[in-house]
C-alpha cells in the first residue's frame, strides 16, 4: 500500500513504481479526500500494476474511484454508513465491472457482535464476515474478495482457517498494524506463512510501519520464496556462523544480497562462513563461497571453481556468476582452478577432520537415529526417539 498522499501524484506514482519494480502485483491507495479519488484518474492511466482505492466512511468516494478508473475497491461494508450505501457501491462496481475488497477489522465489529468479541474473537470476526458476504449476496453482487484483519496473530490464523470453510470467496491475508520492519516482518510470516501453508489466502499484503513501501513487497516475497509458493529474484542461504567464521560474514551477506537484488533468475547463492565442513548442506546451491583462513573456495552445484583470497571473495563470486549467464546458464570450469580449489578444500576437510562442526554433529546424530540407536554418537549430547 502506498503511504503517500493519493492527491500528491508524482509521489504517490514513485512509489507505484518502486513496489512494482519489488514485485507487487497490485497497489491498493488510500482515499480519504475529493482530492484522491480525482487523482487517481492519473495515476490509474500511468502505473503499470492495478490500483485498489482503499475507501473508509464515505460512499461517494467509492463511486469517485470507480468513476477515476480503479481496477478495484476496498472496503468496510460496516463502517460506510449502512446497507443503502453499500448497494449503491455494489450497484456501481458492478456496471463498471469493478471488483471488490470487502474486510473485517477487529477493531470495529458491528455492535450487535462486540458482546460475541468479548467472549469469542475469533467467532465474532467470522460472523461479521460472513453477514458482509451475504449482504453482497444479496445485492447480487459476486465480484469480491474477503479480508479478515486483526493485530492478533493466532486470531488471524484462527478465523481465516474458520472462513476458508464457510465461504467460497477469495480470501486477502495480512496483520493489521504488525509493527516494525523487524518485528512486523516475523508476525506477518507467522501468520500468513501459517495460513499459506496450508492452502489458505489468494492476496497477502505485509504491513510495515515504514514509509518505504517497497519493504513490505520484499517480506512478502521471502514469504512465498519460503514457502515455494512463487520463485522470483534469487534465494540466499547463509550459515549460522559459529566459532569457525573465517570473515566477516554480517557485511560479507549483505554484500551479496543486496549485488543479488540485481538478477531476476531464482539462483541459489550459499554462503558458508568456512570450509570445515567441505560444501556440505549447501552443496545444491548454485553457487557458493566458503571461507577459509587468508583464502576461500568459490564452488558451484557441489564442484570447486576457484581458490580466491578472502577480501575478494565477493567479487569473485559475482564475476562466475555472470559468466554462467553469459554463457547461456552453463557454469564455466577452469580445470586448473577447479583442482586448486578442490585441494584446498581437501586440505581444510583434512586438518579438522575431528572437529565437531554443527553440521557433523547434526549428521552424526541423523545417522546415530537411522541406526535407532540409543545414544547420541556425541559424548554428552543425547537424544531420544519419539
Ligand atoms: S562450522 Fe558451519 S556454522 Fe560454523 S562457520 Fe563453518 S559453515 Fe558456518
Amino acid at each position: 500500500m502506498t503511504k503517500t498522499e493519493t492527491a500528491n501524484v508524482s509521489a504517490t506514482m514513485d512509489q507505484i513504481q518502486r513496489v512494482a519494480e519489488a514485485g507487487a502485483d497490485v497497489v491498493r491507495c488510500a482515499v480519504p479526500r475529493e482530492q484522491d479519488a480525482e487523482a487517481l484518474k492519473t495515476i490509474v492511466a500511468q502505473s503499470p500494476i492495478p490500483i485498489i482505492a482503499d475507501i473508509h466512511f464515505n460512499h461517494t468516494l467509492a463511486l469517485k474511484a470507480i468513476d477515476a478508473g480503479a481496477h478495484c475497491i476496498r472496503l468496510n461494508p460496516g463502517n460506510i454508513g449502512g446497507p443503502d450505501k453499500v448497494a449503491q457501491v455494489a450497484e456501481h462496481a458492478k456496471a463498471h465491472g469493478v471488483p471488490m475488497r470487502i474486510g473485517v477489522n477487529s477493531g470495529s465489529l458491528p455492535k450487535h457482535l462486540h458482546e460475541l468479541e468479548r467472549t469469542n474473537s475469533v467467532e465474532a470476526l467470522v460472523t461479521a464476515a460472513v453477514e458482509f458476504v451475504e449482504m453482497m449476496h444479496r445485492l447480487d453482487f459476486y465480484d469480491f474478495k474477503v479480508s479478515i484483519k486483526s493485530t492478533s496473530v493466532p486470531d488471524t490464523i484462527a478465523s481465516n482457517r474458520l472462513l476458508s470453510t464457510k465461504i467460497d470467496h477469495p480470501l486477502h491475508l495480512g496483520i493489521t498494524e504488525a509493527g516494525t520492519k523487524w518485528s512486523g516482518s516475523l508476525k506477518s510470516a507467522v501468520g500468513l506463512g501459517t495460513l499459506l501453508a496450508d492452502g489458505i489466502g489468494d492476496t497477502i499484503r505485509i504491513s510495515l510501519s515504514t514509509f518505504h513501501a517497497e519493504e513490505e513487497v520484499k517480506v512478502a516475497w521471502e514469504i512465498l520464496k519460503a514457502l515455494k509458493l512463487r520463485e522470483r529474484g534469487p534465494v540466499l542461504i547463509a550459515c549460522p556462523t559459529c566459532g569457525r567464521l573465517q570473515f566477516d560474514m554480517d557485511t560479507v551477506v549483505l554484500e551479496i544480497e543486496e549485488r543479488l537484488r540485481a538478477y531476476d533468475d531464482p539462483i541459489e547463492v550459499a554462503v558458508l562462513g568456512c570450509a570445515v565442513n567441505g560444501i556440505g548442506e549447501a552443496s545444491h546451491a548454485d553457487f557458493g563461497i566458503a571461507g577459509a583462513k587468508d583464502m576461500g573456495v568459490i564452488y558451484s552445484r557441489g564442484e570447486p571453481l576457484r581458490k580466491v583470497p578472502t577480501e575478494e571473495l565477493v567479487d569473485v563470486l559475482f564475476e562466475e556468476i555472470d559468466k554462467y549467464y553469459a554463457a547461456g546458464k552453463k557454469v564455466v570450469v577452469d580445470e586448473a582452478q577447479a583442482a586448486a580449489g578442490a585441494a584446498l578444500l581437501a586440505e581444510i576437510e583434512a586438518e579438522s577432520a575431528g572437529d565437531l562442526t554443527p553440521e557433523r554433529i547434526a549428521a552424526m546424530e541423523h545417522a546415530a537415529s537411522q541406526l535407532d540407536e540409543a545414544e547420541s554418537p556425541v559424548a554428552g549430547r543425547r537424544f531420544q526417539r519419539a
